[in-house]
């Protein structure tokens, strides 16, 4: 038995995508990453609010599509189930008498065990799919999705005596990245530095474009992320909270990109699309009352400290609230609300 080796069934040289996608299917299906005990935080693990104030914000993107009767609420990468719970719990007194389906995509079935236990009994009906194709998209829909496309694989080029594209090999004990010549037809923004592109995520995201054409809709995405692709590398790994080498533990760490959402929007114009953002998560929950309703909920608690602390690195910029991006997508022209920054 080999660790390092198992999972990619024998192979020892492996284009960096495919390291990526196979080191984290094996991750995400094997565990609970989240909290304290697991890797790293997420919003909605940190801080109610994110999920309350983001289904206040799904419930107004409802209204102005003009409150549709029958409509799906898809969330894309669920986690532990806690985002729509408290999404839930925001909006359950405004969404009666409507035909509501939950639609969640979920590749791992340790978290999707979570997510039923959470889940299953309170928000009806509610289904869980292993691929987006299997989604159905047949009505109006309202999709969510917080960190799960920085977990898409990417792939990385440079330009030197022809172009090169980043690889990953097994040697003396240990994995790490190589060049090797490439045969793609890929022209690189600029030659002095690595370039990284994700098929994965726009052919992904041209999947999502695509429904978000046929139906009313709107699509938000939050992630780690940047309006310009500036060049370099963004390939990071995260195990225990702490940065490691993303070829130390296949499997084992967390490993992220940062999103090209410059290159998502081109995508979405190319389509007619409407987009919104990328702007800052801070401004973003700040102009959706995200300080209001923790300063609220503080004032209920006879020691505030430990929520306040949690609440306020949402919104931080030297934790998660400049780095983080978010991001709509619609096909109709309604005003959503949260991006009144947006200087794009
Ligand atoms: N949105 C949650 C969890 C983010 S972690 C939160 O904010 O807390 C990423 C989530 O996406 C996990 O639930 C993981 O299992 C899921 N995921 C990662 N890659 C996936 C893939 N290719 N298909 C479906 N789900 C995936």
């Amino acid at each position: 038995m080999n660790p390092l080796l198992d999972i990619f069934e024998g192979k020892k040289n492996i284009r960096l995508d495919a390291f990526m996608s196979i080191s984290n299917a094996h991750y995400y299906s094997t565990r609970d990453p989240f909290g304290a005990q697991g890797d790293f935080y997420t919003s909605p693990e940190l801080c109610q609010v994110f999920g309350e104030i983001l289904g206040l914000w799904a419930y107004d993107c409802w209204i102005k599509m003009g409150s549709p009767t029958s409509f799906h609420f898809i969330e894309l990468g669920p986690g532990r189930g806690t985002f729509l719970l408290d999404v839930w719990r925001a909006t359950q007194k405004y969404w009666t008498d409507i035909d509501i389906e939950f639609h969640l995509l979920e590749s791992s079935p340790v978290l999707q065990k979570i997510q039923k236990e959470k889940l299953e009994n309170i928000l009806k009906p509610i289904h869980w799919y292993k691929s987006i194709e299997s989604i159905s998209f047949d009505k109006p829909f309202i999709l969510i999705a917080n960190e799960f496309l920085d977990a898409l694989p990417v792939q990385h080029f440079k330009s030197e005596n022809g172009l090169q594209e980043a690889w990953v090999t097994y040697q003396n004990n240990q994995w790490s990245p190589c060049f090797k010549p490439s045969t793609q037809d890929i022209k690189l923004p600029d030659a002095t530095k690595i370039y990284e592109t994700s098929p994965s995520i726009l052919n992904f995201m041209k999947m999502i474009y695509e429904k978000l054409k046929q139906q009313s809709s709107v699509a938000l995405f939050i992630d780690y992320g940047y309006a310009e692709n500036l060049g370099g590398s963004s390939l990071q790994a995260i195990q225990k909270h702490q940065f490691v080498d993303p070829f130390a533990h296949p499997g084992e760490s967390d490993i992220t990109a940062h999103v090209d959402f410059g290159a998502l929007k081109k995508l979405a114009h190319d389509r007619a699309l409407n987009t919104l953002g990328p702007i800052p998560q801070s401004p973003f929950l700040t102009s959706l009352g995200f300080q209001e309703r923790v300063h609220f909920l503080a004032s209920k608690l006879d020691n505030p400290h430990s929520f306040l602390r949690a609440s306020r690195s949402l919104i931080d910029p030297l934790a998660m609230g400049q780095l983080f991006k978010a991001f709509a997508i619609t096909n109709t022209d309604i005003i959503i609300s949260g991006f009144s920054n947006d200087k794009n």
